[in-house]
């Protein structure tokens, strides 16, 4: 029998759980579409339920604000402002939202920049590179949230659960006299899992479930459920990033960092600060002229980290204090719009000498955990995860 019919014969009708509607779940949702689709030989179609706990895709994120006036608005994306492609794959399977102009490549010219010791001085500014072709970036219009909506709603076979957090999976049958909430069960008659939410209400029963949730959630998913690959999840470290969001009511208005006359002009700028990462001028990306002028700053995820738990405001106010002495504003130049959103679980530290650890699999009770802390923790990352997960339930069949 060949692999192809032998998948064909014991993949009918698969019922597959998703934990997670970031991207690695939607990309998921999407390859193991198209992969159980070519084998449709059977009358059967797998039935993907995707369980989100949140009311929307992961940590793509945009933030927006209509001004009352203009009817206008300031966008802001707070989470992942572009991704690569560095893999034929991934290229080949952008292609089809590249042609529609969904996505768009972002030829951003980038600064580095040094804020001013103080507030009388300019910052120093000096061009670093151009975001071209051999090293595309790519954005989505009209917001970076777009493409994940679009990835959902073609989904023919998988059906979204918003609003449902997955309980922590238990060990066997034995653990069903425990707490409500910790008694997810792999039953290894039917070698299915019934999976439960938080108040103990049962999701079903799943062939095969994969968890994509961020690292520290993976790990305490699985905590307690004889997971086989338990303590390589607990490797990856990740760190937090807390974003500021600013606005102003018109060009017009924007510090003179910010405006278009300065040389070099600028769409990015990595900045030499102890607190702030990267600024990203949104109203200058492509396709976003429309939007009253908006900028998102990243914190270093190191400073990031270690105020992780301090109060909202007091990081929105130091961010802030950072921001002036970085863009020099005064009084008149002032933003207008100021939000800050704390990121818990951002980046993956990558450590370029180790080996990237994949996604992790239990054969036996056929669970994945998968992420994209599995590898480097970008949304390429996304996708190359996808691929091993599909590949890994084809093959394991
Ligand atoms: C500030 C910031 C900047 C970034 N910049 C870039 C960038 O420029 N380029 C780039 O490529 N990448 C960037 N990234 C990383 C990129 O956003 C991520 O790689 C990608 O979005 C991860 O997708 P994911 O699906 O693996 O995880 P997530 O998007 O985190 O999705 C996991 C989902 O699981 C859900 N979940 C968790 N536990 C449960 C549960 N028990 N039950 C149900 N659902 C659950 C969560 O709500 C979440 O939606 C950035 C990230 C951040 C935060």
């Amino acid at each position: 029998m060949t692999d192809h019919a032998l998948c064909s014969t014991v993949l009918s009708d698969p019922k597959i759980a998703i934990i997670g509607g970031g991207l690695t779940g939607l990309l998921t949702a999407t390859l193991l579409e198209r992969a159980l689709n070519q084998l449709s030989s059977s009358s059967n179609t797998p039935q993907i339920t995707i369980f989100e706990k949140s009311r929307s895709v992961g940590r793509l994120a945009t933030r927006y604000r209509s001004d009352s006036k203009t009817d206008k608005n300031w966008q802001w994306s707070f989470g992942a402002q572009f991704f690569t492609a560095k893999t034929a794959d991934f290229q080949q399977f952008i292609a089809p939202w590249l042609d529609t102009g969904l996505l768009q490549p972002w030829c951003a010219e980038v600064v580095e920049l040094t804020p001013a010791s103080n507030n009388e001085q300019s910052p120093n500014i000096q061009s670093k590179e151009q975001w071209d072709a051999v090293h595309a970036r790519y954005i989505s219009k009209p917001k970076m949230t777009s493409w994940g909506r679009e990835l959902a709603a073609a989904l023919k076979h998988t059906t979204i659960v918003f609003k449902t957090r997955v309980a922590p999976l238990a060990h066997d049958l034995q653990s069903q006299n425990q707490q409500q909430s910790q008694k997810q069960t792999y039953n290894q008659n039917s070698k299915q899992t019934e999976l439960f939410d938080e108040t103990g209400a049962s999701l079903g029963w799943f062939d095969w479930v994969i968890c994509t949730a961020p690292n520290v959630q993976a790990v305490e998913l699985m905590a307690d459920s004889g997971f086989a690959q338990q303590d390589k999840i607990t490797k990856p470290q990740m760190q937090a990033c807390y974003t500021l969001m600013l606005g102003w009511d018109d060009v017009r208005k924007l510090p003179e960092t910010l405006k278009d006359q300065l040389a070099p002009q600028w769409d990015v700028a990595y900045l030499n600060s102890a607190i702030l990462d990267r600024i990203f001028i949104e109203h200058k990306k492509p396709a976003h002229g429309e939007l009253l002028p908006s900028v998102t700053i990243h914190a270093r995820n190191d400073w990031s980290e270690s105020h992780v738990d301090d109060d909202i405001e007091l990081v929105k106010e130091q961010l802030l204090q950072a921001a002036k002495q970085a863009l020099n504003w005064n009084e008149d130049s002032a933003p207008s719009q100021i939000d800050c959103h704390r990121w818990r679980y951002a980046a993956t530290i990558v450590n370029k000498d180790t080996e990237e650890l994949g996604i992790l699999i239990d054969a036996t009770k056929q669970w994945i955990v998968s992420g994209d802390w599995c590898a480097k923790g970008n949304i390429e990352s996304c996708y190359r995860m996808a691929q091993q997960t599909v590949k890994a339930i084809m093959q394991t069949q």
